[in-house]
């Protein structure tokens, strides 16, 4: 076993990039976000994720900022969410003025508890973000469900979940407003960008005119959150290869889960009826304490395969000192955070670097 550093993301680089970037460079269109190339972009993507409206975005933290403008969210209202994602999500909440309240997860799983999420509504309470961490569906069906009856928008972070399915149907199609992340780390990249899918025309409209101050016409608030004509030709065009290479993703996860053998250390709960993207497989762990599965996690890293969990930390997000006004602790979230690591599986994993990651996790002697 020679060790070897695994990648810890995939780098985008498709056969006709450099033609796509050099024809809409040279087109009499122009590059900003009101060109018809951005349009062509929302077209394709509506066919690809079969939404019936896309707005493309500058990022994902604008797509979640414009739907949670576009869901009626305003200064000193409520948002509910878990604790579980990162900063990127919560931000937006905090720049639309409004206070994120956290709800705790299920024990096995990711999105907000129903339970929870009851207990901590309040006629303040205007919106439920779920995030779809690494891309494991949660029960969005049936959260879906309970915010439509207590009449609160519900938003999807879908910034991990490009292609993540339930009962067969995109995940998206489970909520009122999903947010989508193509930033250069995320399934689908335009570099820096993001998108909104909508259903619902005022809403989307709504949405649509908040990216472009307001359409400028001084009655309603808006921003700057267009994207350029240039990561709209490359989103185009790359979206050609994205069901192919969430399929490598899965064939990888595959291969790589069917070898691992060691007790401690398990798939995470895949809940009946969805399958994920695979944008990281993720790991439950279970050697004891959090220290101990903290040592699992940095024997894979000196190792060379690179968890996110260290990356960016993972702790609730209410432990973030720009957070810790809006504490409330979330035990299931808590012991899900400390008990879990992913693995990367992305387009540039090969096959004798999955063999190598099982074999170095089987060989640990827990
Ligand atoms: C990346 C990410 C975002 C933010 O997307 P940007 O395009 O970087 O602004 C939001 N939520 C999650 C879960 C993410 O991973």
């Amino acid at each position: 076993m020679t060790a070897r550093a695994i990648p810890d993301k995939y780098t985008h680089r498709y056969p006709d990039d450099l033609d796509t970037v050099i024809a809409a460079v040279a087109s009499d269109e122009g590059l900003s976000g009101a060109s018809p190339e951005v349009r062509r972009y929302e077209l394709a993507l509506q066919v690809f994720f079969k939404a019936k409206i896309a707005i493309a975005v500058s990022s994902g933290a604008a797509a979640i900022s414009t739907a949670l403008f576009a869901a009626g969210v305003g200064a000193g209202d409520e948002v509910i969410l878990a604790p579980t994602p990162p900063l990127c999500t919560v931000f937006p909440v905090l720049a639309e003025r409004a206070i994120p309240v956290f709800a705790d997860t299920a024990p096995d799983h990711w999105g907000a508890d129903p339970v929870s999420v009851a207990k901590m509504l309040t006629p303040k309470t205007k919106a439920i973000i779920d995030t779809l961490m690494w891309g494991y569906p949660a029960p969005v069906d049936e959260m879906y469900d309970f915010a439509k009856a207590n009449r609160i928008p519900y938003i999807l972070d879908l910034a991990h979940a490009h292609g993540t399915t339930l009962h067969g149907e995109s995940i998206a199609d489970f909520c009122d407003l999903a947010c989508y992340s193509t930033h250069d780390r995320k399934p689908l990249s335009t570099g820096e960008g993001g998108f909104v899918l909508v259903a619902d025309e005022t809403v989307a409209d709504a949405a649509r005119a908040y990216t472009r101050f307001g359409n400028l016409d001084g009655e309603t608030f808006g921003q700057n959150y267009k994207l350029n004509g240039v990561a709209a030709a490359l989103g185009r065009s790359r979206l050609k290869y994205l069901a192919a290479k969430i399929e490598t993703r899965r064939e990888n996860a595959a291969r790589l889960l069917a070898a691992i053998r060691h007790p401690n250390v398990r798939e995470s709960d895949v809940i009946p009826g969805g399958q994920p993207n695979y944008y990281a497989v993720l790991l439950r762990l279970d050697f004891g304490l959090p220290a101990q599965n903290r040592a699992f996690i940095d024997y894979l890293s000196a190792a060379g395969i690179p968890s996110d969990i260290t990356r960016y930390g993972c702790r609730p997000l209410y432990e973030s000192p720009t957070l810790a006004a809006f504490c409330r602790p979330c035990p299931n979230a808590e012991a899900l955070l400390s008990s879990t690591t992913t693995l990367p599986v992305h387009p540039d994993v090969t096959a004798d670097d999955i063999d190598y990651m099982a074999e170095v996790i089987n060989a640990y002697p827990g």
